[in-house]
């Protein structure tokens, strides 16, 4: 990406070993993330172009000498970060801090969006898949890099349990996600705030119990409404506009929790004062996806979740660019990439 709107496909060097702890990885899907509208929109222009994707499977066509956990052939997933495995954020599960790790793309290291990847810290990120690299799962698979670690995360953080209400601000690849996620973690009901037909119908696939259309002060007493004038026990906060984080603190319930996972747009966190006398925590963050993948894994393998549904739209690397504008204009959810 050159500045916004300014995708292009170009050649680059090829992705090579480095360090003995680095795998060389074939690139069998990625996709886009509803995260890079926020440069597609925003960037300003660089001669130099940033590297993007940051969700992909692939296989291991060559591993470091130090690489232990995977080998040459493996299928496996990749985090939407890189990290050790070993440093003690990494052992509390926040890969998302790794001492030693970082992100994909941006100008020294490859994105997912590419046809291979160097992986640094393989042992620490990859996570190997017991699938063929075209089993039917894998649009359900690829999501465990990011968007549904984001929703779970969102879910965690919001601090959704057994019985609760749980609210969804966003209908995007993670909201929905954050759906899958809230009923999992056993939410009784579950308000999504979207207004697109097809997502909102897939969010009612997913679980979600009740859809409000309306935004700012009217979703906020519609939310009121729903819930006996109280508000949600948790509200999953999935875009990271002003406006969705204003809601979200206005439709919480005393007591409750906010987990915020859409990257925020704005420096400050409104309402301060409303949700200190309401006792209201405000938690979340860049998800550990690392440390969910092997949580929700067996979920997707078993087929008792299908967050692969969120791919409505797939492409080759020639139609990335296409890709950023159809999510960009709200013609397509989420895109796959087949390089
Ligand atoms: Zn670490």
């Amino acid at each position: 990406m050159y500045g916004a709107g300014d995708v292009r496909v170009e050649n680059v060097p090829d992705a090579r070993l480095v360090e003995p702890t680095d795998v060389l990885l074939r690139v069998t899907r990625a996709c886009i993330c509803g995260s890079d509208l926020w440069p597609y929109t925003q960037m300003a222009h660089t001669d130099a172009g940033r590297r993007m994707g940051h969700e992909f499977i692939g296989i291991v066509e060559d591993a470091g000498a130090d690489v232990r956990t995977v080998k040459r052939g493996d299928l496996v997933v990749a985090p939407f970060a890189w990290s050790d495995g070993t440093c003690v954020f990494c052992r509390e599960g926040l890969q998302t801090s790794c001492l030693h790790g970082g992100f994909w793309g941006g100008t020294d290291l490859d994105g997912g969006q590419g046809e291979a990847v160097r992986v640094p810290q393989a042992d620490g990120t990859l996570v190997l898949l017991p699938v063929g690299e075209d089993d039917a799962l894998m649009p359900s698979l690829l999501t465990l890099s990011d968007v549904m670690g984001t929703g779970h995360h969102a879910a965690r953080a919001a601090r959704v349990g057994p019985g609760k209400t749980a609210a969804v601000v966003g209908d995007g690849a993670v909201g929905l996600c954050a759906v899958i996620a809230a009923r999992r973690l056993g939410a009784e009901r579950v308000i999504l705030l979207g207004r697109h037909a097809d997502r909102i119908a897939l969010a009612r696939d997913f679980g979600a119990t009740d859809v409000v259309g309306e935004r700012g002060e009217e979703a906020v007493e519609r939310v009121r409404e729903l819930t006996g004038g109280l508000g949600a026990h948790s509200v999953l906060e999935c875009v990271g506009h002003d406006l969705s984080m204003t809601t979200a603190l206005g439709i919480v319930r005393a007591g409750g929790a906010v987990g915020r996972v859409g990257l925020p747009q704005h420096e400050q966190i409104p309402t301060t004062s409303a949700t200190f006398f309401a006792n209201v925590t405000i938690s979340g963050g860049p998800a550990p996806a690392r440390a969910y993948i092997e949580e929700l894994l067996p979920d997707v393998l078993e087929g008792r979740i299908e967050p692969g549904r969120v791919f409505d739209r797939t492409g080759s690397l020639d139609d990335v660019p296409d890709g950023y504008r159809a999510m960009n204009d709200r013609e397509a959810i989420k895109v796959m990439v087949t390089p």
